[in-house]
């Protein structure tokens, strides 16, 4: 086995031996990291310290005893800050409490490299920042399963999570912070070559691009952000926006204006992504007087924005026109002690900080709701 540390696996790129597509952190403690391939399933698994120094992960120690009981007062789904912080607070609401969380906690906050507008951190690495949250949890004692929340299904006097591995746990009010998954172009090629020059995440793939031409499509924060991530690494750096305007804040605008590796191609479309067979060659473009052109590029890097994780998000609760659960002001969805937090929930900003406020609110409210259904109420809802 290998023994590296986890800070090293990070900027590794592991590759999968069998598949050749890039791993993903699977599970991951205070000793032991466990990638994993997106194609197979097979597992890599690193040690931060050698064998004589490694003490038992906590998270496996946690869910061990978890035998016991299946039944709580609070049950979290996702463990990004959204989940971490209603962990905290409905910890210290002396709420009988779990976070369920099938990978590494942190979520997409986990692998943002900087982290500049979390207030009291100028400028702090998420891997750091989700540490930050974990253990502060840990300290109030949140009990955290690593495991796949499978369905939620609402009850009269419990709504249950059904797990992965067969078993249902029951709670008087569920916190739903599942978060997003990147959403794709849909243009030719763009699904055949993933993991083979077309990503979603710079961090995880931005240095098998060391040296060589890229482009990143979106116009967004996220897209700015990992455009300057690039050009650090790649060659030069196409930013393909369909629109002239950026929605991106401005401080990342001038900053994407100052660096001279970066071109910008605003009113243009990516039409096709071109393979030589051994992964992304170039790609179409189309500017806005639909003139089509080939560039050389050998990574697509795509930020066209995040759509919610409804996966778990049971029938009868209310859906956006965008596809986010409609909540009230508590984040409470329309089955009552339903909370929705985070991405998934339809809202004016999706920042790390509106997420912990949202775990906040949702574990302040998911509290009065347990005491209320206890009490026999079958509706936790405020008063209008
Ligand atoms: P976003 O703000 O929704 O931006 C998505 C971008 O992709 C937009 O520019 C959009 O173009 C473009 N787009 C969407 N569909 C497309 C398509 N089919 N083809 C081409 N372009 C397409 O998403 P995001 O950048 O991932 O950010 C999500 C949220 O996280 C935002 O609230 C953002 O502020 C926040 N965030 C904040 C930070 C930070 O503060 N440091 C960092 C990252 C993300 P149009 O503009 O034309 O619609």
């Amino acid at each position: 086995m290998d023994s590296k540390k986890v800070s090293d696996i990070r900027v590794a790129c592991r590759r999968c031996d069998e598949c050749g597509i890039r791993t993903g952190v699977k599970s991951e403690d205070d000793d032991l990291c466990i990638l994993q391939c997106s194609l197979c399933g097979k597992e890599y698994p690193f040690y931060k310290s050698p064998p004589e120094d490694r003490p038992l992960p906590a998270m496996k120690e946690k869910g061990n005893m978890l035998s016991a009981h299946n039944t709580y007062d609070t049950i979290i789904v996702g463990g990004g800050p959204g989940g971490l912080s209603a962990g905290i607070y409905s910890m210290r609401a002396a709420m009988k409490t779990i976070l369920i969380e099938k990978g590494a906690p942190g979520g997409q906050m986990a692998i943002n490299k900087g982290i500049e507008n979390y207030p009291g951190f100028i400028d702090i690495n998420g891997f750091e920042l989700s540490e930050r949250f974990l253990q502060h949890a840990k300290w109030y004692g949140l009990e955290i399963l690593q495991e796949e929340a499978m369905a939620i299904e609402p009850g009269i006097e419990f709504h249950s999570v059904r797990l992965a591995n067969g078993r249902t746990l029951n709670a008087h009010a569920i916190i739903l912070a599942p978060g997003g998954i990147s959403r794709s172009l849909g243009v030719p090629g763009e699904a055949e070559n993933l993991g083979r020059g077309v990503s979603y995440c710079a961090t995880c793939d931005g240095c098998f691009f060391a040296g060589k031409p890229v482009a990143v499509v979106g116009g967004g924060d996220t897209a700015l952000e990992e455009a300057l991530y690039l050009s650090k690494i790649a060659a030069e750096v196409h930013l393909i926006h369909r629109r002239e305007e950026f929605r991106a804040g401005r401080i990342l605008q001038q900053r994407i204006s100052m660096e001279p590796k970066i071109k910008v191609m605003p009113n243009t479309v990516v039409t096709n992504i071109i393979s030589d067979g051994n992964g992304v060659s170039s790609i179409i473009v189309k500017n806005g007087r639909e003139v089509e052109s080939e560039l050389h590029v050998e990574g697509i890097f795509i930020f066209v924005g995040f759509a919610p994780n409804r996966k778990l998000v049971p029938a009868g609760v209310k859906i956006s026109a965008g596809g986010f659960v409609l909540t009230d002001e508590t984040c409470e969805s329309s089955i009552s002690g339903i909370f929705a937090i985070g991405d998934l929930r339809q809202k004016y900003a999706n920042q790390i900080v509106v997420a912990a406020s949202d775990g906040c609110i949702s574990a302040l409210a998911a509290a009065r709701c347990v005491e209320m259904r206890k009490a026999g109420f079958t509706s936790c809802k405020l008063a209008a």
